[in-house]
């Protein structure tokens, strides 16, 4: 009988190691290491010295056993985080698989068609001291477009004016698509950020 219970707590010890370690908590206790360490920014912005080395040690120690004792309260928590980031890489994964977004492309660069060659260039986004320019696209004509928003807290200005010259509107969080045969089989190649 005695062995049945040696056995349990042994399980149980092993399951929060592993799970405090390799195991997806072991992550979460890593990062909370690292917020102790601070950068040399923050860490100057507080006004503090940046903790030893051997006093991050202790505190790994501290937290890694701690939880290793505690693990099913935290589980929970830890488990629905971890799903929630698996399910948004997927996301992205699968928004990247269906063709180029603004919002990944950088800078300014030339779209080029995989499928009829046609090459256009776009800005997808640069900023000045007092200006951003943002790229649009027509989802009735397909022309791209780059407008531009004034100065820190006025990005939003240009919302109202989103409407092509064809009647279509403009759109930014959609998969771009070639202006010639609409296919979104196209690269993009960044010439220059700012
Ligand atoms: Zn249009
Ligand atoms: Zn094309």
């Amino acid at each position: 009988m005695n062995n049945a219970y040696e056995i349990a707590a042994a399980t149980y010890l092993l399951i929060g190691i592993f799970l405090g370690t390799i195991g997806p908590a072991g992550k979460d206790i890593a990062k909370e290491v690292d917020r102790a360490r601070g950068s040399p920014m923050t860490n100057a912005f507080m006004e503090r010295e940046a903790p030893s080395e051997v006093k991050l040690f202790f505190f790994r120690i501290t937290i890694t056993l701690g939880f290793v004792l505690l693990w099913p309260f935290f589980i929970y928590g830890i488990m629905k985080e971890h799903n929630r980031s698996v399910a948004l890489d997927k996301k992205l994964e699968d928004e990247r698989a269906e063709g180029i977004w603004f919002h990944y492309m950088g800078g300014h660069g030339t779209i080029t068609c995989k499928d009829c060659d046609h090459s256009e260039e776009v800005t997808s986004f640069i900023h000045g001291i007092n200006s951003s320019s943002s790229g649009f696209q027509c989802q009735g004509c397909g022309k791209l477009s780059s407008i531009r928003a004034g100065g820190p807290g006025r990005a939003n200005e240009y919302e109202e004016s989103l409407e092509c010259e064809c009647g279509g509107t403009l759109k930014r969080d959609k998969v771009i698509f070639c202006p010639s045969c609409r296919s979104k089989n196209l690269s993009y190649q960044m010439q220059y950020i700012t």
